[in-house]
């Protein structure tokens, strides 16, 4: 019979759970907004193996929504998302209260030297969202204190940020990168695909599709600029709108022009299927290949 996950609604709760396994045991975390898939599993998966105690937060986090609606609209499904973490073999879930995360309504002092790594991409149409995003993480390892942090590679701005802070910070978490899970269509998973009709939900794989091709494009030669506004275009059909398709350097996030050898680079994409935003993308080429 599986053993019974533990809940933890404080940070109180939390630190008694853990008491006795710091110093003594490998504590791997998964930050979650809950709303849990096969993509989330992947990470508790990761996590169970390379650790001796897993721990999976569920928090949707206020302040990095940029939009109040999404933050309304966001699902919500914590008995559903506990069997999922009970059935990866997590064994604590944390779900703190927004009180307890931000009490007395901090203000972040985080003071970070990111250049462009969160002005660019989703820092372009969600401005505030990474400064959000980095001040819940910070405060989350703060509390968790673990030797492992497992983030997907679905959120490849946002790793690349949190990795940056970690550097920065100096903060003794190691960050291991998970690849993305895609549902059989090609269509990466997200919490946000519960919400796409049907009938756009059906198309909604010409994000990787257009990766995919992007890829094949720049192996036979086509520059980024010609790639990009190839896939800007062909995601104009109906119900779909792009905002962005960039290639860039998977280190700087920047724009690259002229591809190099010893370059390493990733497509981003972010388009509105519906009312829905869904994000992807894609490591087109690693240095050397
Ligand atoms: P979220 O709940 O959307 O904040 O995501 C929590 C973590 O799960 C983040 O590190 C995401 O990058 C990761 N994640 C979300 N979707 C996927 C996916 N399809 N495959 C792998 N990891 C994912």
């Amino acid at each position: 019979m599986a053993k019974r996950i533990k809940i933890a609604k404080t940070v109180g709760e939390l630190h008694k759970l853990l008491a006795s396994a710091y110093g003594k045991k490998k504590i791997g975390y998964v930050p979650t907004m809950g709303a849990l898939h096969d993509g989330h599993a992947s990470l508790i998966k990761s996590s169970v193996t390379k650790c001796d105690i897993t721990i999976c937060s569920i928090f949707v986090n206020p302040t990095q929504f940029n939009d109040a609606s999404d933050l309304d609209k966001y699902p919500r499904t914590l008995s559903a998302d506990v069997k999922i973490l009970e059935a990866a073999k997590c064994d604590i879930v944390f779900a703190p209260s927004v009180k307890d995360i931000y009490p007395k309504g901090t203000k972040s002092k985080l003071k970070l030297r990111l250049g462009k790594l969160d002005k660019v991409m989703e820092g372009e149409f969600r401005p505030g969202h990474f400064k959000g995003v980095a001040q819940v993480v910070k405060r989350l390892l703060d509390i968790v204190k673990p030797t492992m942090l497992f983030m997907g590679q679905k959120d490849f701005q946002q790793f690349t940020i949190i990795q940056h802070m970690i550097n920065q910070l100096n903060i003794p978490t190691k960050l291991v990168v998970c690849p993305i899970k895609r549902e059989q269509s090609g269509l990466a998973m997200s919490s946000r695909n519960v919400r796409l009709e049907k009938h756009i939900k059906s198309r909604a794989d010409i994000l990787h599709h257009t990766l995919l091709e992007a890829r094949e494009l720049l192996n036979l030669g086509y520059t980024p600029k010609q790639i990009e506004s190839y896939a800007m275009k062909g995601f104009k059909i109906t119900d779909f709108k792009p905002e962005y398709f960039r290639i860039v350097n998977g280190n700087t996030l920047l724009p690259v022009k002229n591809v190099k050898k010893e370059d390493y680079i990733v497509a981003c994409a972010a388009v509105w299927a519906g009312d829905v935003r869904l994000i992807d993308n894609m490591i087109l080429k690693h240095p050397q290949s």
